[in-house]
């Protein structure tokens, strides 16, 4: 570990002696092949000690440097030469610009759980936000201020026992900004609309190190682009969201397991519930979320899959029994039902930090599909695949097949125009997520797999066009398909680029401008696993 301070004191000598070799600005561009592969140790005392004191910088060889750099998914690694972990906001623009000084790349990461392809383009600095964690309710009670590295799981509960809620994901263990960048899907979205909708503000370090704060009066063009093309364009130092009164005391939530031959009935009986995709009026924003997914629960069969079903409800269990009648009355293997505080809801729903979704290390080869209502042919057709794989790939036995169904009143009382974010008219959210022991020799079956069910999906619904969900994308989707076909959606976010990020050096996650870096390293790695397929053709 190299911890600033103690560097600080104990190498005085050395300090001095690196001071003198502070990077020069870097006039003819040549130190962009000089300087770019600079040791973490140069990093520490060059860069160090301009930081604030419980700042660290952490070298492959430092003992920290794994449980930072650790990864949800490490299927597209990026390559991570060192580690800066600021411990202020204000040491951001000073990395950044060392950064860029140095010719060395950067990318700010909250809880790793970025799973895109792209990222594997990452050769270079990573800027570690968790110490960037602060909460604090302000006074008037009808906002927070958070650091821009907070996840789900602290929001929730510190915000729930002050009496308040706001939008986050629906999983404990994901950042804020990593999913809100993007939009961000959550279980209070049938009220107050997708996680970004709450942003006030944002205080953003830009790619030439400037700090700026963007709202709707603040470069109200770029507070746009970041509520759901936020990724592309700058680092989040810290943010200010409205916050809500947290309304009841428990949630109520159900969950159900199903037999495969009830599959036709659950499909059906969840049309009906959210009204063909005609949300409005009908799937009550007290219905927060249902979330279905084909598993395998080895107690039951090792070979087939269940239909597992979770249901929450703001409110008590009689007011939302009449939402529930339809599916008690599809008989179920069993069933689960209980009354939680709104931040254990996640942990009833499958969802909580200790929750097998939660866990580090497992490769996820995933693909998503944007939906309006179940096409119940292609979800009988998902499911029989779903089977066909795991009997013909035990070690894929810990695969999901997700389905997911957020209440969408606040999201569809937003106009679509007035944020990035794309897809308000598709209420259905659904991913397949091959998941396995890393094992290269099995990396060509799960993407296979999961492409001919993104396909299937996409296939059953051939009214609409193909739609990612930014944060569940594979990577190598359309541009179109992430951020939106509207010609002008595109056409003003690249504008937007060029003004604000014109060397493109955020592009990284799912970029609108790909990277055009000839050494990037995404190629090669892609290429080995994306076996015959066009790796970043970007279509469909
Ligand atoms: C188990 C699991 C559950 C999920 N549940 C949900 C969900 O309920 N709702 C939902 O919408 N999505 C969900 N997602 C998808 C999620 O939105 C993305 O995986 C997201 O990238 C994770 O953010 P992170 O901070 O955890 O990961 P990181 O890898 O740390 O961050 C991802 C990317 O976000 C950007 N980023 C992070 N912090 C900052 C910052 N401060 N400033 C600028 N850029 C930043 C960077 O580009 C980074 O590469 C889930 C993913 C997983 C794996």
């Amino acid at each position: 570990m190299t911890r600033l301070h103690r560097f600080a004191v104990s190498s005085a000598l050395l300090l001095q002696s690196l001071a003198c070799a502070s990077p020069e600005p870097c006039l003819n561009g040549l130190c962009h092949f000089t300087r770019n592969k600079l040791a973490s140790r140069t990093v520490a005392s060059e860069l160090g000690p301009q930081l604030s004191a419980n700042s660290n910088v952490y070298g492959p060889d430092d003992t920290q440097f794994g449980n930072c750099t650790s990864r949800y998914d490490p299927f597209f690694t990026p390559k991570i030469q060192m580690v800066v972990q600021p411990d202020s906001e204000d040491d951001i623009p000073k990395i950044v610009q060392y950064a860029n000084a140095n010719g060395i790349p950067f990318l700010a990461m909250a809880r790793r759980h970025g799973m895109t392809s792209t990222l594997s383009d990452f050769d270079g600095m990573q800027i570690d936000m968790s110490l960037l964690d602060k909460i604090e309710i302000q006074p008037d009670g009808k906002s927070v201020v958070l650091g821009g590295g907070v996840f789900a799981k602290n929001i929730m509960e510190k915000l729930w026992s002050a009496g308040y809620v706001t939008s986050s994901g629906s999983t404990s263990c994901v950042g804020l900004l990593g999913p809100a960048l993007g939009g961000g899907r959550g279980r209070l979205e049938g009220y107050y609309g997708v996680v970004s909708d709450s942003f006030l503000k944002l205080n953003v370090v830009l790619a030439n190190g400037t700090a700026i704060t963007v709202s709707e009066t603040e470069h109200p063009d770029l507070f746009w682009a970041m509520k759901g093309a936020g990724h592309n364009f700058g680092v989040v130092t810290s943010l200010e969201m409205k916050i809500y009164p947290r309304g009841v005391d428990t949630w109520y939530y159900k969950t159900y397991i199903w037999s495969q031959d009830k599959l036709e009935r659950v499909f059906e009986a969840s049309n009906n519930f959210h009204n063909d995709g005609n949300h409005a009026g009908h799937h009550l924003k007290e219905m927060a979320f249902n979330m279905g997914s084909y598993t395998i629960i080895p107690s039951i069969s090792e070979t087939e899959g269940v239909i597992f079903w979770s249901f929450v409800y703001r409110g008590s269990k009689e007011e939302a029994q009449p939402y529930l009648d339809a599916f008690d009355a599809i008989e179920a293997v069993s069933t689960e039902d209980g009354n939680v505080p709104y931040p254990d809801i996640p942990g009833v729903s499958g969802t909580g930090m200790n929750s097998a979704l939660c866990d580090y290390g497992l490769n996820h080869v995933h693909y998503p599909a944007g939906l309006k209502v179940w096409n119940v042919t292609t979800q009988r057709q998902i499911y029989d695949l779903y089977n066909e794989k795991i009997r013909q790939y035990p070690e894929f036995q810990r695969t999901t097949v997700s389905m997911e169904d957020y209440s969408h009143e606040g999201v569809n009382a937003i106009d679509p125009d007035t944020s990035a974010y794309p897809w308000r008219d598709r209420g259905l959210l659904s991913f397949i997520a091959v998941t396995y022991d890393p094992n290269p020799s099995l990396d060509e079956a799960a993407i296979a797999w999961a492409k001919e069910t993104r396909d299937l999906w996409n296939a059953g619904a051939p009214d609409l066009l193909p739609s990612t969900y930014v944060n569940y994308a594979h990577g190598d989707e359309s541009t179109e398909s992430m951020y939106g076909y509207e010609p002008w959606r595109l056409e003003k976010l690249r504008g937007l680029k060029a003004q604000y990020d014109p060397d493109n050096l955020f592009s990284y996650y799912n970029p609108i401008i790909p990277n055009q870096n000839p050494k990037s390293t995404h190629e090669s790695n892609f290429q080995g696993r994306q076996i015959g397929a066009k790796s970043r053709g970007r279509g469909q």
